[in-house]
């Protein structure tokens, strides 16, 4: 059973076409080849997204991010760390503007209300579109020169914000950092709370974490975060966490990024060929939160298949994103009805769609 469609809660589709340089509208084969011999970033020439390959595994819907960072100490990284606010915050709307460009050529369609969301869900699912549909989302908040950008960038569609990503951040303390909300981060989630936008936990540090679900009301997700319990590290989340987010009525996206499926994986050096990456593993981290939740209601997909890696670092009997529904495969295996392949496949996180657009 093949579910009608898929949404990915995560993909950074505008990363890879301005930082990186990828014309996401052409064949995988075509973008793999544009890049041989290239040694600028990780996983060149083994790129896994592209629009034909998300139509080709009718991923019809994604949560699709704006990134940019603000860190003046920082060195290089496979996403731009700016030295200012400024032109963080000038990326993002180059990011933004790519995407309103596709759309005007009639690739993908952005989603801002639930009007829109439920007519692009009809066609999907009569097969009669190809139009990939996008919701805006902030990975990390750096960007936001002040707060009172934030409504800008709602008003021309963003509906969910990641207050952090990696290392702290000017709205909250990120992945691997520690420390609590500053007053800055606290604003923010109350702005974002008045304009109705969804918080997404993943990247936050513990203490940002606790005291985000505390002090935000609105509707909340993990876009792309697995399991601590499976592979202990800070960017994961632990089983109190899972439990808290069950009671926000949260829905938990699987990432495909290898680290984060199998333990003790070293980044740059570990490859998915030498460790024998399967889908088979993050299978393991899926039926983890199904366990703790008791039913299959707050599982999706959050691949974050273009976040800085390829091939080398996602599951090796994935060769792009049209392979995502071979986890299908594994989960009917297991004995998941049609029922809970389909909100698995795009069900749940439509329910977190719903409550995040006006
Ligand atoms: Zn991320």
């Amino acid at each position: 059973m093949t579910p009608s469609f898929f949404l990915d809660a995560h993909l950074d589709l505008a990363l890879n076409a301005l930082e990186w340089n990828r014309d996401l509208t052409r064949p995988i084969a075509e973008i793999r080849a544009a890049e041989a011999g290239m040694r600028d970033k990780a996983g060149r020439g083994r790129g896994t997204v592209c629009l034909p390959e998300m139509r080709r595994s009718r991923v019809g819907l994604a949560v699709v991010t704006q990134l940019a960072r603000v860190n003046p100490n920082e060195g290089r990284n496979p996403v731009s760390v700016w030295q200012s606010p400024a032109q963080a915050w000038a990326m993002t709307q180059g990011q933004w503007a790519w995407y309103r460009a596709l759309e005007e050529a009639g690739e993908i369609k952005m989603i801002a209300t639930k009007a829109d969301l439920e007519k692009h869900v009809v066609l999907w699912e009569k097969e009669e579109t190809s139009v990939i549909g996008c919701i805006l989302s902030l990975e990390g908040a750096d960007s936001l020169i002040t707060v009172g950008h934030l409504e800008r960038a709602y008003a021309q569609g963003l509906r969910a914000v990641g207050p952090a990503h990696y290392g702290p951040g000017r709205y909250a303390h990120g992945t691997r950092s520690v420390g609590g909300l500053p007053a800055q981060g606290r604003e923010l989630l109350s702005e974002m709370d008045r304009l109705g936008m969804a918080l997404d936990v993943t990247h936050l540090s513990d203490d940002c974490f606790w005291e985000a679900l505390k002090s935000f009301s609105g509707p909340v997700w993990a876009s792309h975060s697995n399991c601590r319990a499976l592979v202990p590290d800070q960017r994961q989340l632990s089983d109190d966490q899972i439990r808290a987010l069950l009671e926000r009525d949260a829905v938990i996206g699987a990432a495909m990024d290898g680290w984060m499926i199998v333990p003790d994986w070293v980044q740059g050096e570990t490859t998915s060929e030498e460790r024998d990456l399967r889908l088979e593993h993050l299978v393991e981290h899926i039926d983890h939160i199904c366990q703790i939740a008791g039913n299959a209601r707050h599982v999706g997909l959050g691949s974050d298949l273009d976040g800085g890696f390829g091939g080398e670092q996602s599951p090796r009997d994935l060769d792009t994103i049209a392979d995502v529904r071979r986890l299908t495969d594994l989960l009917q295996a297991r004995g998941w009805s049609a029922e809970d392949l389909n909100q698995f496949a795009y069900g749940n996180f439509l329910r977190a769609l719903r409550r995040a657009l006006p």
